[in-house]
């Protein structure tokens, strides 16, 4: 691993006394190159669904007497846009929760209500494969955040325990509190049975565009931006998310979120308002 400085050379005063200053660009460099390999992938990823669309236009236009063409082609167009769409969103959302602006919004958000959001949202997916969601929730938990950006969080990692899981498997929602005195925190994880990650993909899983089986994943239609997002939701929110996984037995990948402080003097005080 090379280091890079920028040297500056400045003459100081006459009598040929030189100042020389060094910068180290050594990071500046690897930030610069991360943005790059970025904007790579995005390009590549759009590109993609755009040649599918644009080859599926002509062959419409060439099959427009055969109706029944027309029909599964303009099927396979609906695919690819949706791909695109999705990507683009997520894009969207991506560059939000990695940004440094504080969240646009902040109210206090029931543990209980992601899970249930999250699992709706996840139910035909589910039911699609035979997989059964179990959902075990501890109540009167709250945490601080923006509720739809969690339930995102949450959707992601439940849709990724129903793909990458054989049909008629469980998946698990389940929450815990942390009793930490410094920091009581609480606890969502999701638990599939599902092929599990090899150890040594563990700390790159996170990471934008990163898929330990690029062929599955264009199965399944993930952006390959699904957790990458799940961890800036989770940072944002001053809390993190951890994986556990054995290969061909199965994950689980908990969002950990500091819980909303003294939710019972809070409540109070609601009380005594009224
Ligand atoms: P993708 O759109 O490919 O699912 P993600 O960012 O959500 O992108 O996940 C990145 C990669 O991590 C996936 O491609 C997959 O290889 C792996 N992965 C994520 N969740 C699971 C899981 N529950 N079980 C096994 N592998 C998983």
């Amino acid at each position: 691993d090379s280091r890079w400085f920028a040297v500056r050379v400045a003459p100081l005063g006459s009598g040929g006394l030189v100042l020389v200053l060094a910068e180290d660009l050594t990071e500046m460099r690897r930030v610069e190159s991360i943005r790059r390999d970025f904007s790579a992938n995005v390009s590549h990823e759009l590109k993609t669904p755009v040649g599918a669309l644009l080859l599926l236009a002509e062959t419409v236009q060439d099959a427009a007497e055969d109706q029944v063409a027309v029909r599964r082609f303009a099927g396979r167009m609906q695919l690819e846009a949706a791909r695109l769409s999705s990507l683009v969103q997520d894009l969207i959302t991506l560059s939000y929760v990695q940004g440094e602006e504080p969240l646009a919004q902040e109210e206090p958000v029931a543990v209980a209500d992601l899970v249930a959001d999250a699992v709706d949202r996840a139910t035909l997916t589910a039911q699609a494969r035979e997989i059964h969601l179990g959902v075990a929730v501890t109540p009167d938990l709250y945490v601080r955040g923006d509720e739809e950006l969690l339930v995102m969080a949450l959707k992601n990692l439940v849709d990724n325990a129903i793909a990458y899981s054989p049909e008629r498997t469980k998946v698990a929602i389940s929450t815990r509190v942390v009793d930490d005195e410094e920091r009581p925190y609480a606890e969502i994880s999701v638990t599939d049975q599902g092929i599990g990650i090899p150890e040594p993909e563990l700390e790159r899983i996170f990471e934008r565009f990163y898929r330990v089986d690029p062929a599955r994943s264009r199965q399944t239609g993930g952006t390959g931006l699904g957790l990458a997002i799940v961890k800036h939701v989770a940072t944002k929110h001053g809390g993190e998310v951890i994986v556990w996984s054995k290969e061909g037995s199965g994950s689980t990948f908990t969002l950990r979120l500091p819980l909303r402080e003294h939710p019972r003097s809070l409540d109070q005080s609601v009380r005594e308002d009224n």
